[in-house]
């Protein structure tokens, strides 16, 4: 268990850590479990004034998306997939209250699981605000309004991110919202706008197209998913669309007006200025550190251009004892990425040994198909000049996959000429996000695609499908062409 009597005193701790997201609780957990006296600073209130632990993936990020992403994949699937299985349903009806019901429960249970581990792990949660102050004392303000100050031989910052709002188009409830504000729509908008083709963008898009809104995806860049791998973001923007979702590239919104209950979005594209009517807009340009009364004067800890923490490789601030970790730092936003840091940190601060390996994080889209990639894309192995050979299988291929009715997609390994190390996978398919792992672990092992040539996947499995691209890699592929 977690020791009392260093530094002393009941609001003295070895580690503090401000925020509890996904970044924030697993350091905290992590710093418990190497015998040190933690404290976790967490603010999140939720909208009904209830606060919570786990930051915007438990709250209105990453699990309340996939609550909602599972459940109209099986409501669309009832409805377009059943009768080519032989299923006959009478009719099949949408209860959103219900639907939203369960994705609020789910919610519930994940973060009040955060209690109880904190709980066992020995870890004080502290609900409130901190703020850093000089020589690693952290002013702490409770809900309530009392004020404390508390003392730490480190201090882990984990404030998160908040999204980014578009100077031409501000949020402005109920109708132009952020993503929070699109995962609680209480009735299917007739016809939704959705700004930024990035991934919550296109997850948020794919809900309420499933639930039969007529959607519209404006990017601005010319290409889609512009930093994945281009053929798999060709093949993923082909089944979107074929899927009802009108997306339209290289057009940058400059706009938007709410008038009798609509909203009207101004837009330009290659053609000039062009127009397009909807009922609600979800702004989904992207993320920014927050660290909004996080730092005191004089603290040493320093931002950036962008406004996130200034760390090393191994998360430390400018100031000594003083840490920063997930969203508010640099690096991909992604839950696991701010996991794996919290982590290390913990780790570190405890003399044990601990790093992110930030070439092997994996990325996944929970679109249908799913899309995931961890490494290098084809157009980046090409730029680095080094010699490479790429396989390729189409899940059309692939016994379960067809089992499945989900045969759209494929999976791409990338290797060097040279030694055959895997230089990146790409998968647009079912379960891509499941199937990506067994990559990450070959990558992480500095595994070469011979590797997992002669490593056995179960039939039928989805699996195969990797196993098959490496194959593929040397044109020794079994169960497809090989080209
Ligand atoms: P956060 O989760 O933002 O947590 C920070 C916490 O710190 C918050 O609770 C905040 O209130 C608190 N805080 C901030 N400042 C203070 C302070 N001064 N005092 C006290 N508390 C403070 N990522 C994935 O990997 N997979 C996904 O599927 C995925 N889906 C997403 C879907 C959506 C719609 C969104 C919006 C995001 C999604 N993300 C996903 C991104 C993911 O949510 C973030 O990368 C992740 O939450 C970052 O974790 P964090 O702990 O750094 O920050
Ligand atoms: P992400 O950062 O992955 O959440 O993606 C956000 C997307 O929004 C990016 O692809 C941006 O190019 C896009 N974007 C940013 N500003 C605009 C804008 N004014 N109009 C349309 N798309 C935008």
């Amino acid at each position: 268990m977690p020791t009392n009597d260093k530094p002393g005193g009941p609001d003295s701790f070895d580690v503090i850590v401000i925020g509890g997201g996904p970044a924030g609780y697993p350091c905290a957990i992590r710093a418990a479990q190497n015998q040190l006296r933690v404290a976790c600073i967490d603010e999140w209130k939720n909208r009904d004034g209830s606060a919570a632990f786990g930051g915007t993936c438990l709250n209105a990020g990453c699990i309340p998306s996939k609550a909602l992403l599972e459940s109209t994949e099986l409501y669309h699937r009832a409805r377009e997939e059943f009768a080519t299985h032989g299923i006959g349903v009478a009719a099949v009806s949408l209860d959103l209250a219900q639907m939203q019901k369960r994705k609020a429960s789910i919610v519930k249970g994940m973060t009040g699981g955060i209690l109880a581990l904190f709980k066992a792990a020995g870890v004080t949660p502290l609900q409130g605000h901190g703020k850093l102050l000089p020589g690693r004392r952290v002013q702490f303000t409770a809900h309530d309004g009392a004020r404390r100050e508390l003392a730490a031989r480190h201090v882990v910052l984990a404030s998160g991110s908040v999204p980014i709002e578009l100077r031409s188009a501000p949020f402005k409830a109920p109708h132009v919202v952020d993503s929070w504000g699109a995962l609680d729509f209480e009735a299917v908008p007739k016809r939704l706008g959705v700004i930024g083709a990035g991934v919550i963008g296109l997850e948020l898009g794919s809900v309420w197209r499933r639930l039969g809104a007529e959607v519209t995806v404006l990017e601005a860049l010319p290409d889609f998913l512009a930093f994945a791998d281009q053929q798999l973001a060709r093949e993923a923007l082909r089944h979107f669309r074929k899927q009802g979702l009108d997306i339209r590239l290289g057009a940058k919104v400059t706009g938007a007006t709410v008038a009798g209950g609509a909203v009207d979005v101004a837009y330009s594209d290659a053609k000039g200025a062009q127009h397009v009517a909807v009922d609600r807009l979800v702004v989904a340009i992207g993320r920014r550190p927050y660290t909004g009364e996080l730092l005191g004067a004089d603290t040493g800890v320093e931002l950036d251009e962008r406004g996130f923490i200034t760390v090393d490789h191994s998360c430390r601030t400018g100031a000594e004892g003083v840490w920063a970790v997930g969203d508010c730092v640099r690096g991909p936003m992604l839950a696991h990425k701010g996991k794996e840091e919290g982590v290390m940190v913990a780790d570190v601060i405890a003399g044990r040994y601990g790093e992110v390996n930030y070439k092997v994080i994996p990325a996944v889209v929970y679109t249908a198909p799913e899309i995931a990639w961890v490494g290098l894309t084809e157009e980046q192995v090409k730029a680095s000049g080094r010699e490479y050979k790429t396989g390729v299988f189409p899940f059309q291929a692939s016994a379960r996959a067809r089992a499945m009715e989900q045969a759209a997609g494929f999976a791409k390994i990338i290797a060097a000429r040279d030694d055959d190390e895997i230089l990146g996978v790409h998968i647009v398919g079912p379960m891509a996000g499941e199937l990506i792992a067994e990559t990450v672990l070959a990558m992480e092992y500095s595994a070469s695609s011979e590797d997992l040539q002669r490593t056995i996947h179960a039939h039928p499995t989805l699996s195969e499908a990797v196993h098959e691209a490496a194959l593929n890699a040397d044109k020794r592929a079994i169960d497809s062409l090989n080209r």
